[in-house]
């Protein structure tokens, strides 16, 4: 499932692949994908210029030329890849930029959505609008004053209101780096772990990236999917730090995988 790394990737992709250049020819395989969007005013505005995409939390946030956006959210399985045909499998919308090829929304289960704002309809859009900050812009005042000291961490963090971008699997893998058992409360954070928690999520999430960058980013829940996580979907496997065997629980309601030695 994309979190910030994996949507990133995909816009540092776009920036590289459509940044600059307008799409030629259109193809709108499942209206579904749109909302409240009609067909005829995506089609419309994809025949403008990409001026720069821009992610917000795990929003992927395309500026035309002449104002509009086109906002993408992947969900559970979406993406955007580079294609040398329209319609490959799962294909909902593809769009052709002249020497660059098919860029092509996949997307397995069909969760995510594409949707046109004009600059006031994005500044009103509510899921940007309501987004807490980059997990580059934390303090230990700003996450003591969101999270109260009997709120699950784990919890806290998944709140897109108070981190965005952050997700289960990045939840597993800094608990694990950082030693916090997966339901320790916020209240039993100290200022200085909270501080290492911050240090650490930009850092966890730039290398995340880095080691995902492809013309096409996969997801570990993906069949034959290399895992490129260290306690992430690993139970049962040896700790990369004191070999004892890692477990999962339920924590908040998502899984949590962890390392009973290493996160007591
Ligand atoms: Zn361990």
């Amino acid at each position: 499932m994309p979190e910030l790394a994996e949507v990133e990737v995909v816009r540092r992709n776009l920036e590289t692949w459509w940044q600059g250049r307008a799409a030629s020819q259109i193809c709108i395989i499942d209206e579904d994908l749109l909302e409240d969007t009609a067909p005829d005013d995506l089609e419309e505005a994809l025949l403008r210029p990409l001026k720069h995409p821009h992610r917000r939390g795990k929003y992927l946030i395309c500026h035309l030329d002449g104002g509009q956006s086109v906002v993408f959210h992947f969900r559970m399985t979406g993406k955007i890849i580079r294609c040398d045909e329209a319609a490959p499998k799962y294909a909902r919308l593809s769009w052709h930029i002249p020497t660059v090829g098919w860029l092509v929304f996949k997307d397995q289960r069909r969760l995510g959505r594409a949707q046109l704002f004009n600059e006031e309809e994005l500044a009103d859009y509510e899921p940007l609008r309501k987004m807490g900050p980059e997990p580059g812009e934390l303090t230990v005042e700003y996450l003591r004053q969101k999270c109260s000291d009997r709120r699950l961490l784990k919890t806290a963090l998944l709140d897109q209101s108070v981190v965005a971008g952050v997700g289960n699997i990045a939840i597993s893998e800094l608990f694990w780096r950082l030693r916090f058992a997966p339901e320790v409360k916020c209240g039993h954070v100290d200022d200085d772990e909270m501080k290492k928690l911050i240090d650490e999520m930009p850092r966890y999430f730039d290398e995340i990236i880095a080691r995902s960058m492809a013309d096409e980013v996969m997801y570990v829940e993906e069949a034959n999917m290399q895992n490129i996580f260290q306690v992430y979907r690993r139970d049962g496997e040896q700790c990369p730090r004191c070999g004892a065997p890692i477990d999962k629980k339920t924590v908040g309601g998502r899984t949590s995988y962890y390392c009973p030695q290493c996160q007591p």
